[in-house]
């Protein structure tokens, strides 16, 4: 694990878990979004896991056009906390760019 990783994961970690790495990368969440957002979660949490703070700030429409619906999580078969981190993303993205 890098600088970097430790560094955005302990920022995101002030809010809960980011159990992200728990992620086998399998495409279910992909398939059944009703929202078409192909690169939540799976591609996304992966930048964070990796530390690509820069990627995670370019997709922060994505971030915030996340229905939380959970259709992703009750299938997912890595028992990612998904809606839970999303929002834990969006805290931090509240603190960081909007100064909330
Ligand atoms: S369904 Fe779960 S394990 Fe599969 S890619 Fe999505 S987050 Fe990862
Ligand atoms: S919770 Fe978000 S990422 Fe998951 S299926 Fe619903 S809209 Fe898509």
């Amino acid at each position: 694990m890098n600088k970097a990783t430790t560094k955005l994961l302990t920022e995101l970690r002030k809010d809960g878990d980011f159990n992200a790495t728990a992620c086998i990368n399998c495409g279910t969440c992909t398939g059944l979004c009703p929202h078409g957002l192909d690169i939540l979660p799976r591609e996304l949490f992966r930048y964070v896991i990796l530390g690509l703070e820069d990627k995670v700030e370019a997709n922060i429409e994505t971030i915030y056009s996340c229905l939380l619906c959970k259709m992703c999580e009750a299938n997912c078969p890595g028992d990612v906390n998904i809606t839970a981190n999303i929002r834990t993303l969006r805290n931090y993205i509240n603190r960081k760019h909007f100064k909330i």
